[in-house]
């Protein structure tokens, strides 16, 4: 039986119970599963201290305390009961001095195993309080007996509180591994072909999983987490690369090689200015996916305000043009309606016709725009999730587009592919600038196009942080700003788990602008409201009747206001900072100078510093995503969680290891290019190993 069927159950010192537990709170079901529950970091345990100097080393460092190793001895115990919470603690001395050692739970044992007397070795975080040091749940061993744990470096599990009441702490995985890793003396069947270890000069899979858990020094802890974050990414960009090859070999896209009249009557009478050097590559671009032959699939990457509207139009002609129809599909109704009046006016009288569909299109409306769909002699149809609705038929869909895609989920956009019985081109756009890393994992399939320059004569929006206590300042500021004719946005935060007090802050916030301001309009727009009144409230602003906006993030999207220039974020340091980089882009669309204003209170932690300073001193969208990855790490970044499965790497890090990942990138590509299907004998290792760690995943890379 191979690792990955082996219950994890009949491990010795595992068992129902604790099976149960590993299986909810880390989803390790398999002995195989185990293996790869890496530790999260490592703990230097060749030093012994000494309790005199505890001291020192807790007042060293005031974030994050060491964990440290002492040698001594246990002189009595004394067990307490508050309440329900029953408490052990043992006075443990050395020669300098003592510290409490102290239990909530699995105090028999400690009490059964540790008689006092004799000489151990603990091992934990010292707390202080008034000068004494305890440890909460210390690590100990006989002096004598703790061969395995006291030389070198020291491996630390994440566990969880039911973990630990189940006695599954740290220190229990490590036991569990152990005996694992001596229960398959034989070794491990290898997981990569012989020939990519040699020539990438990684280490056996055994050896790597010893020195992983059990690291003998720090060089081959680091050849082994070589080896695995390789392994990891690279069936990561097997399984990627070979749905996408498999994709492109099916999938037939309808050819639109012509460029005609609707393309160069737009060309030559209608565009309003010069394309970019960036917009003319893209166009040309995607211009070669859709004439060859091939379904295109892109994501056009473009930060906020570099134009990337005119480039889908463009696409759109070129299906136009080609005998087809187009749709444009965006994730809210007021982005619909602001696309459909652009393109409109764009498009002028060159023949080309638009239509819009939303929710609020009435029946009357809609039964006679549907035919007209359904004929083809709607040519281009914009609208919100109702074109995926069934009545949508169309004559011949050549092109899909899709609008600030992380609004919509992969199953809608797949719903769009039915709608015809070959497949439309795709082509999917977001102002969320993805790092490349992480493209090339989540979006491994698509092939990205890059809006990597903004239309000239642009003032870049000058960002500044200020305090809550500085208000007054900040009305003053508003008020010259409103005087000279421009609107103001006022943004608030509004996460899920804290509605009713974020709604809360909306709500004085709106009061307070309303006092603070009586000659100014204000206006308020948030997630429940109806969506008339929503409308409504928007268009007041839309059309300059209001002066000041409070709203939450649902502005957050493509809404156009040239002549707001102000964006205030309240809370600023509850935003990602993707999603600040978006509200900032709502301004600065004008000619005029735009500002745009984070408040905080006082108190902020090192890293929320850190993250508005990035905001205040760079517009590069995608150094702002670069920087986001580093921080938050890859499972929260915007996109991600729409993968299928989310992207649960256990060893690589998308912010650190991109060499690694375009390594095991080129490898994979190498392999498929010669087999695209791995059915030769030779990769029947790679075959069968993928089928293994994909089949419980869901096939999210035919769709996107
Ligand atoms: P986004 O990429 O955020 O969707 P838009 O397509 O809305 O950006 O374009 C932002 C603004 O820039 C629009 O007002 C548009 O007319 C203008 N624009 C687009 N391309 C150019 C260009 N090449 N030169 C000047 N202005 C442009
Ligand atoms: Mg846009």
């Amino acid at each position: 039986m191979s690792l990955d069927e082996q219950n994890i159950m009949y491990l010795p010192g595992v068992g129902p119970r604790r099976a149960e537990i590993l299986k909810k709170e880390i989803d390790v079901t398999t002995y195989d599963d185990l293996l790869h529950y890496f530790p999260y970091r490592y703990v230097d345990r060749s030093r012994i201290y000494t309790v005199s100097e505890l001291e020192r080393i807790v007042s060293g460092h005031s974030d994050r305390v060491p964990f440290v190793q002492l040698r001594g001895r246990i002189t009595g115990y004394q067990a307490s009961e508050e309440g329900r919470a029953k408490r052990l603690v043992a006075r443990f001395a050395d020669s300098t001095g003592a510290v409490d050692l102290v239990w909530f739970h699995g105090q028999k044992f400690i009490l059964d195993k540790y008689p006092p007397g004799r000489e151990y070795l603990i091992f934990g975080q010292p707390k202080e309080y008034m000068h004494e040091f305890s440890f909460i749940h210390p690590e100990i061993d006989p002096a004598d007996r703790a061969a395995r744990v006291s030389g070198g470096l020291v491996p630390m599990y994440h566990t969880t509180e039911l973990m630990k009441r189940a006695t599954l702490h740290s220190r229990a995985i490590r036991d569990l591994i152990y005996t694992l890793l001596n229960t398959v003396s034989g070794g491990l069947p290898e997981t990569l072909p012989a020939w990519i270890l040699e020539e990438r000069a990684l280490a056996p899979l055994t050896e790597s999983m010893r020195q992983i858990h059990f690291p003998e020094s720090a060089e081959k802890l680091r050849a082994a987490q070589h080896r695995l974050k390789f392994e990891e990414l690279f069936y990561i960009q097997l399984n990627i690369l070979r749905t996408a090859t498999l994709r492109r070999n099916k999938l037939r896209g309808i050819p639109c090689p012509r460029v005609g009249k609707a393309f160069n009557a737009f060309y030559a009478n209608r565009l309003p200015f010069a394309l970019t050097g960036a917009q003319k590559r893209v166009v040309h671009e995607i211009h070669d996916d859709m004439r060859s032959g091939r379904q295109m699939n892109r994501l056009l990457q473009g930060d906020v305000g570099s134009g990337k509207t005119l480039v889908a139009l463009m696409a759109m002609l070129l299906a136009v043009d080609n005998g087809c129809q187009a749709c444009l599909m965006a994730p809210t109704e007021i982005l619909a309606g602001q696309h459909f009046a652009t393109l409109q006016e764009l498009l002028g009288d060159i023949g080309v016709r638009v239509e819009l569909l939303t929710g609020s299109t009435t029946k009357r409306r809609r039964s006679a725009l549907l035919p007209a769909v359904a004929s083809g002699e709607v040519d281009i149809l914009i609208g919100t999730h109702a074109l995926i609705e069934d009545a949508v038929v169309f004559h011949r869909l050549g092109l899909s587009v899709i609008d600030e895609q992380h609004r919509f989920g992969v199953e809608q956009r797949s719903k769009l592919w039915v709608k015809s019985t070959y497949v439309p081109h795709v082509l999917i756009m977001t102002a969320t600038p993805i790092p490349r890393t992480l493209a090339m994992t989540v979006y491994g399939d698509l092939d990205v196009s890059v809006i990597d320059e903004l239309p000239p004569g642009r003032k870049p929006v000058k960002t500044v942080h200020r305090y809550d206590a500085k208000k007054a300042e900040l009305y003053t500021f508003l008020r010259t700003e409103i005087g000279r004719g421009r609107q103001v946005y006022v943004v608030y935060p509004l996460i899920e788990e804290n509605e009713t007090m974020d709604y809360k802050a909306l709500e004085q916030g709106y009061e307070t602008f309303c006092e603070v301001f009586p000659e100014c309009t204000v206006c308020m727009v948030h997630g429940k409201m109806k969506a008339k009144e929503k409308e409504a409230e928007m268009q007041k602003f839309i059309r300059g009747e209001a002066q000041i906006l409070v709203a939450t993030t649902v502005i957050e999207v493509g809404v156009n206001v040239p002549n707001a220039s102000v964006m205030v974020i309240e809370s600023a340091e509850r935003f990602g900072l993707s999603q600040l980089h978006q509200l900032r882009g709502r301004v600065g669309r004008g000619a005029e100078q735009s500002y745009c204003i984070l408040v905080t209170g006082y108190k902020l932690s090192e890293v929320t510093r850190k993250r508005l300073g990035i905001i205040v001193s760079t517009s590069d969208g995608f150094r702002i995503a670069e920087e986001d990855l580093k921080l938050r790490g890859a499972g929260d970044m915007e996109g991600t969680q729409q993968s299928g499965d989310g992207l649960s790497l256990r060893i690589a890090d998308l912010a650190q290891d991109g060499g690694i990942l375009r390594t095991a990138r080129d490898v994979a590509s190498r392999i498929l290019d010669a087999d695209p299907n791995l059915s030769s004998p030779e990769n029947a290792l790679l075959n069968a190993r993928l089928n293994a760690l994909f089949r419980r995943r869901m096939n999210w890379g035919l769709i996107s």
